[in-house]
């Protein structure tokens, strides 16, 4: 087979060369492996390079500190040092077999045939073998596996589950990343039927695989499936909405902002995932504070114009508007006016700052008001008219708000400054 331009650039990068002829001075052989040439092959980026050695560990690392190159042993009793040249990591393994595997974790012997090596790894795409010579080396059919975009298990599905429930997840992620339309039959049924193995994973791992599910090319289709085959509530615990999940997956590659699509509704969603997902506090506050926005919106009959939605930013923050309507817009008609969303952008972009409330309690006492509680409700309810208002920078403006907030606080009654109810979203 004539190498694609991809794979022939991968073997052109002379960092990888020289890591290659450093662990192969004494005649091992090294090759890349796994991610590295599948992505090559399938013509998309690659990330970080993985090699197999039939050089023992030890070796690796005298041989990679004699060229000159760091080498550390990151994985040294599953035979992984990585060697950093250039100030990039590769992952060098030696070749191995599982003797004994636990559904986690796997005890291996170090080995010389790569053959076995490819046995043990997961899907025939992942195990497609590189040589120094531009050699593909093909021992489970990945190389046909990647002109159908197939997404298959390396021997019988359900016995390779058993040992590492990981795969249930990583087969659903590689078929997100790079399959074509269908799932592997096989592959899908002993997902379904092994699925209980989800609840030995981490949370961690769990979090991990499932945020990259969501933000790979075929996300809609795969994260159906998922919930079809009822996994996807296994992991999250609640309901998914697939409509609005693909809505959004049409205008972000965000992952926070994809999950929140897919699973939150009301805040107590976004607490579930906190602890399904051990999504950090900074994820489930951007969750919580759009859920409490989405379910306030939800319930306005009318679209949003620029007053309202100046009034939201200004209490909520530009980002969790944005968030609640990238998720409600649309939801099942727009849920904001063109000027509205146009303002949005411009705040989102930094060209047109959030208003500030500009009254503080200084202004409040200049206008005969002494410090005590009715202060704090003169504020607030100057607050409220200057939101009603449409945030106005003017001073004679703010100080008439003032003087109806100090005389309504007062007691002397008066409405809102144009007559409008107000309401503070909280
Ligand atoms: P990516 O880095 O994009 O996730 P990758 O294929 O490089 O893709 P890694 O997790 O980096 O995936 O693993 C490197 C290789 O190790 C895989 O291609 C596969 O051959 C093997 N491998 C990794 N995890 C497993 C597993 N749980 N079971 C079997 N083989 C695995
Ligand atoms: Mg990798």
């Amino acid at each position: 087979m004539s190498l694609p331009q991809c794979v022939r650039d991968l073997l052109g990068d002379a960092v990888l060369r020289r890591v290659l002829a450093a662990v192969d001075a004494e005649g091992a052989d090294t090759r890349v492996v796994g991610g590295a040439v599948r992505n090559a092959l399938l013509g998309v980026p690659v990330k970080d390079i993985d090699c197999a050695t039939t050089a023992h560990p030890r070796d690796v690392m005298r041989l990679a500190r004699a060229a000159g190159l760091k080498a550390v042993p990151t994985g040294i009793e599953h035979g992984t040092v990585t060697v950093v040249a250039d100030g990039r990591p590769f992952e060098i393994t030696t070749l191995r077999r599982d003797v004994e595997t636990d559904g986690r974790h796997a005890e291996v012997a170090f080995g010389t045939d790569f053959g076995e090596d490819a046995q043990r790894r997961d899907f025939t795409i992942n195990a497609l073998y590189l040589d120094k010579s531009g050699r593909i080396h093909d021992f489970t059919g990945g190389l046909a596996d990647i002109e159908a975009r197939r997404v298959r298990f390396i021997g019988d599905a359900t016995t390779r589950i058993r040992e590492d429930f990981l795969r249930i997840l990583r087969f659903f992620r590689f078929s997100a990343e790079y399959g074509a339309a269908v799932l592997d039959a096989d592959g899908f049924a002993a997902c379904i039927r092994e699925r209980a193995g989800l609840f030995r994973l981490s949370r961690e791992r769990v979090r991990a695989e499932l945020l990259r599910i969501l933000v790979a090319r075929r996300a809609a289709a795969v994260v159906t499936a998922l919930s079809d085959a009822g996994l996807l509530s296994m992991m999250t615990g609640g309901v998914a909405e697939l409509g609005r999940f693909a809505r959004v997956c049409g205008q972000s590659e965000d992952a926070t902002l994809r999950l929140l699509a897919l699973s939150v509704s009301v805040a107590e969603d976004a607490d579930r995932l906190r602890e399904r997902l051990r999504l950090s506090n900074d994820e489930h506050e951007r969750l919580s504070k759009a859920a409490a926005l989405i379910a306030h919106l939800h319930g306005r009959p009318e679209a949003l114009d620029t007053r309202t939605l100046r009034r939201l930013v200004v209490l909520h923050g530009v980002a969790a508007v944005a968030d609640a309507l990238a998720i409600v817009d649309g939801e099942p008609r727009p849920r904001v006016e063109e000027a509205a969303r146009a303002l949005l952008a411009s705040f989102a972009k930094g060209e047109e700052a959030v208003p500030r409330f500009p009254l503080t309690g200084k202004h409040v006492a200049a206008a005969g008001v002494p410090p005590g509680p009715r202060m704090g409700q003169v504020l607030e309810r100057a607050k409220a008219l200057w939101l009603a208002a449409d945030c106005p920078a003017d001073k004679p403006q703010l100080a008439a708000l003032l003087r109806l907030a100090v005389g309504e606080v007062s007691g002397e009654g008066g409405g809102c400054a144009d007559g409008a109810p107000v309401e503070i979203l909280r």
